[in-house]
């Protein structure tokens, strides 16, 4: 929730959390630091020229922040055909897919790289800085026009359809290249590849397989993103964040959104918006939650939004263990799982992420012991909860049958896990749904390209914004950080000036 009054602008960020990252710490001979959620992110390091199709790069610069990050290249595939490195030359002659599927496979991957290129030029053609929900789009996108005349009308028509498509118009066949599509598509989206919209994997492909391509491990974990943030919003005094305050309603007086109340102060006055209110609740939670009075939206726009497929939930296991130095440098900082092709990788304990930031990162953990994340990505199916009370010996029983399966994954990376654990911890999607305050403890949509899009910030009712992963460009840290900016300079028109200077300042420098 923002606040925003003029002039000088002032955000006030409004978190029912304690922290403004969230946290899981264990005590073991010391702290263990754990992230519970995204771990993958690219295109960070301060260091490193920044790509104007990343946002949250976009804003750390624009903010003059940076995180500091540790570059890496590989992780590791857990499949069906053995154990894989994956690295920036996968599909290349001596890459991975070479490895299995030989030179037809190698052949088919370039054929897919080259009608990505000009997709990739599309979705940089106009940065989502550049966006807004108004008719103030004609003045900040209009500086970005001329990108366009370089380019073919039709590869911009196709980044809206699946991803599918074009693997097909490649002519990929080769079974094992379009499995690890679909995996690659389902970890980034939350659906696969006849459901991702190709300007998502257009972004992401290049961040995995152009030549220089590295991922960053952010050194803290990901709170040093978010603490880089809130320093940001902070500074000279111009926003806040507020933690421990949660919104119990968005006021709307005569179709207009004027302010929010607090759970903690229920009688008491409202905090008032000058400007507007933008949600970053999902918009199961914006409509159904009693957060707000739906009967000031149209009765159309709530049925067709509150009806939004909504993705399934996790399963998560934090380990704090055992192990040394020499031992992590052996391991990689990310596996990816999969047991079993003939399944989707939609189904339940068949896909698995393990995260060991560890590997890198030295300040999660007291000398000789690590952590780790293992989780199940977006599969773990929220009714198996529903009506389960937490503290209960039932959902102790739950937790511990559904956590088997993380235990029987981990163990093809680290056989002795069990041994080395001095800590661990078991997430659930009651664990997600209390802890985000979000419906069903769910990913995210699940909006399959082609069957509808991610909206805009707009609402019908005035001065009441959206942000998150409900809206576009979709799921993912850079994506939500793109919709909450497109929201911020959508909430009024007045705002153009700022977003352009923001615009020539990111233009000059890219
Ligand atoms: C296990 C996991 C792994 C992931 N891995 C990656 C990855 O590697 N890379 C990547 O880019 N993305 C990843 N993601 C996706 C990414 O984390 C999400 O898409 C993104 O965090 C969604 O952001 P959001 O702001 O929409 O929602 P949230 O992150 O859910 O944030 C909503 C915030 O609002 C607060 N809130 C809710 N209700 C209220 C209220 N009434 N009052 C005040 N505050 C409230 C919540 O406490 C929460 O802090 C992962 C997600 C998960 C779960």
């Amino acid at each position: 929730m923002k606040r925003h009054s003029s002039p000088p602008l002032l955000v006030t960020i409004l978190l029912l959390a304690l922290v403004p990252h969230g946290r899981i710490r264990g005590l073991a001979g010391g702290y263990f630091v754990f992230d519970t959620g995204p771990s993958f992110f690219s295109g960070l390091n301060p260091d490193r020229a920044r790509k104007n199709s990343n946002p949250l790069r976009t804003i750390l610069d624009v903010i003059d922040e940076g995180v500091d990050c540790v570059p890496y290249s590989t992780f590791g595939l857990v499949f069906p055909e053995g154990d894989l490195v994956h690295a920036p030359n996968f599909g290349k002659i001596g890459g991975a897919i070479h490895e299995i599927s030989g030179d037809e496979g190698a052949r088919q991957w370039s054929n897919l790289m080259d009608k990505m290129m000009p997709l990739a030029k599309a979705v940089d053609a106009m940065p989502t800085m550049a966006l807004r929900g108004d008719v103030g789009l004609a003045i900040t996108g209009g500086m970005f026009l001329p990108n366009f005349a370089k380019l073919n009308p039709l590869e911009n028509l196709k980044l809206t359809r699946p991803f599918s498509d074009v693997i097909r118009s490649a002519g990929v066949s080769d079974a094992f290249v379009r499995n690890w599509l679909d995996v690659l598509c389902f970890c980034l989206s939350g659906v696969p590849s006849d459901g991702t919209i190709t300007a998502e994997m257009a972004l992401m492909m290049g961040e995995f397989y152009d030549e220089d391509a590295v991922m960053d491990c952010p050194v803290g974990g990901a709170r040093s993103i978010v603490n880089a943030l809130v320093r940001g919003i902070e500074k000279g005094g111009r926003g806040k964040v507020a933690v421990r305050s949660h919104v119990s309603e968005i006021c709307i007086d005569n179709g207009r959104a004027v302010g929010v109340r607090l759970r903690r102060d229920p009688n008491g006055s409202m905090i008032r918006a000058r400007m507007g209110v933008i949600s970053n609740l999902s918009i199961w939670d914006l409509l159904n939650s009693g957060i707000v009075d739906v009967d000031a939206f149209p009765s159309s726009f709530v049925e067709k939004r509150a009806n939004t497929p909504a993705c399934p939930s996790f399963m998560h296991l934090h380990v704090g263990f055992r192990m040394t130095r020499e031992e992590l440098s052996a391991l990689q900082a990310h596996y990816i799982y999969v047991d079993d092709w003939e399944r989707s990788v939609t189904d339940e304990e068949n896909c698995a992420l393990i995260s060991i930031p560890s590997v890198h990162d030295t300040t999660l953990a007291p000398d000789g012991y690590a952590v780790l994340h293992v989780y199940t990505p977006a599969t773990e199916r929220y009714d198996r909860w529903d009506g389960v009370k937490r503290n209960t010996p039932e959902y102790d029983r739950l937790k511990e049958e559904r956590s088997a399966f993380l235990w029987r994954v981990l163990e093809k990376v680290v056989p002795d896990i069990r041994t080395r654990a001095v800590h661990r911890q078991v997430g659930t999607p009651l664990t997600h749904q209390r802890y985000l305050n979000r419906h069903r403890g769910t990913y995210g949509p699940a909006i399959y390209a082609g069957d509808g899009s991610f909206p805009f910030p707009n609402t019908p009712v005035k001065n009441l914004l959206v942000c998150g992963d409900s809206c576009f460009p979709g799921i993912g840290v850079p994506a939500v950080s793109g919709s909450g900016v497109i929201a911020a300079n959508t909430i009024s028109l007045n705002t153009i000036g700022g977003q352009l200077e923001v615009l020539r300042k990111i233009k000059v420098q890219s």
